[in-house]
């Protein structure tokens, strides 16, 4: 009864969420008094295999057929429904990415079981794991445990748990070869579809100057935009403004923007949601603007400015360009 990770990779190459998820078991073993492991799924993942072998696991599961060489969620399904009937783990987790939001719940169906999605963290609590989630866009969090037999399946949020918190050690790779035909593949794979070239590399900014709900209306905006050229800074947003069509999709930051490290962020009327946070908490400095003293931003903040952004926001500019 362990915790087992499934890693997603495409091509050969990893999802990096995946290794978020490998952290997490290792963590969530070491609290559950219990062993992790990891299973990596294709048509040939031996190098990949090989890769996972060197962090600190019970074993690595390389589940190899022809037809996974391209994802299916049949076949994915299948495939870990099998490994999963021979492993029997207490507690499957996977990172939350689009391909995992469409063959788990297939999986947990299958199984009668329950897949709790995108968990942002855990504790345990009389040896029993209770997940927490948000609900209403982040306002609020739920605590949720399991019932029934296990396995049980969850899916972790992008930049909940730590990548860089991955224990090294050596576990053995064990092949397994699932008992799949053509015909258990109801779904034929087309081309992948690419985004178009971003206009915006939000990622290679020095400064960036990021703006949300506080700035009121599209209007306003400006008042931002001045504030980022008296920096040298790129222009930023949370999701809503975005969404609201104020700033274009590639300059939002966030678990469903980019994922942006500059040496200093400013976040500007932003309060701080997780989806926001897991895409900018990687910057060296993080300024925020904010009147509400309470705003999670200012948990990460390295310096706070509360107050009224339409009034700080010019005397900031105004001394910029005084200073220079
Ligand atoms: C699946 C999913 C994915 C998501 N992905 C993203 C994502 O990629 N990026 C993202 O940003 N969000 C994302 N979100 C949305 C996220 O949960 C929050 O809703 C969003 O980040 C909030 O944006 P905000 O901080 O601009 O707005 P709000 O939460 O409304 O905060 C506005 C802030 O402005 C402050 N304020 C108001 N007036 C002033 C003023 N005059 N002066 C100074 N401060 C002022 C307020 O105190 C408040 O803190 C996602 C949500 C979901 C469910």
């Amino acid at each position: 009864m362990s915790v087992l990770a499934v890693m997603e990779q495409r091509g050969g190459a990893w999802n990096r969420m995946s290794f978020e998820t490998l952290a997490a078991a290792q963590q969530l073993a070491g609290e559950l008094n219990t062993t992790a492991s990891a299973a990596v799924l294709g048509e040939a993942v031996d190098p990949l295999a090989s890769e996972l072998a060197s962090n600190q696991l019970e074993k690595v599961y390389a589940i190899e057929h022809p037809l996974l060489k391209d994802y299916t969620p049949d076949g994915y399904s299948i495939a870990l429904r099998q490994l999963i009937d021979q492993v029997k783990p207490a507690l499957a987790i996977f990172p939350h990415t689009y391909q995992v939001r469409d063959f788990l719940p297939m999986i947990a169906t299958a199984l009668g079981a329950v897949a709790v999605s995108d968990v942002v963290s855990h504790r345990v609590e009389n040896g029993a794991v209770v997940l927490v989630r948000q609900l209403f866009q982040g306002k609020v969090n739920v605590d949720v445990r399991f019932s029934g037999p296990a396995p049980h399946f969850a899916s972790l949020q992008a930049g909940a748990y730590r990548a860089d918190q991955l224990r090294a050690g050596s576990a053995p790779v064990e092949k397994f070869a699932p008992q799949l035909s053509a015909g258990d593949i109801r779904t034929k794979p087309l081309d992948l579809f690419r985004e178009s070239q971003r206009a915006v590399d939000l990622s290679a900014a020095d400064i960036i100057v990021s703006v949300g709900r506080g700035i009121k209306e599209a209007e306003n905006i400006p008042i931002v935009q001045r504030l980022a050229d008296a920096l040298g800074a790129e222009l930023a947003a949370s999701r809503p403004i975005c969404d609201a069509g104020w700033l274009p999709m590639e300059r939002q930051v966030g678990s469903s923007g980019q994922t942006v490290a500059p040496k200093m962020y400013m976040a500007v009327g932003i309060s701080g949601a997780i989806q926001h946070l897991v895409g900018m908490k990687g910057s060296r400095v993080v300024v925020a603007i904010n009147k509400d003293a309470n705003a999670p931003i200012f948990e990460i903040a390295d310096y706070g400015i509360v107050g009224d952004l339409f009034q700080i926001v010019p005397e900031l500019v105004e001394a910029i360009q005084n200073s220079k």
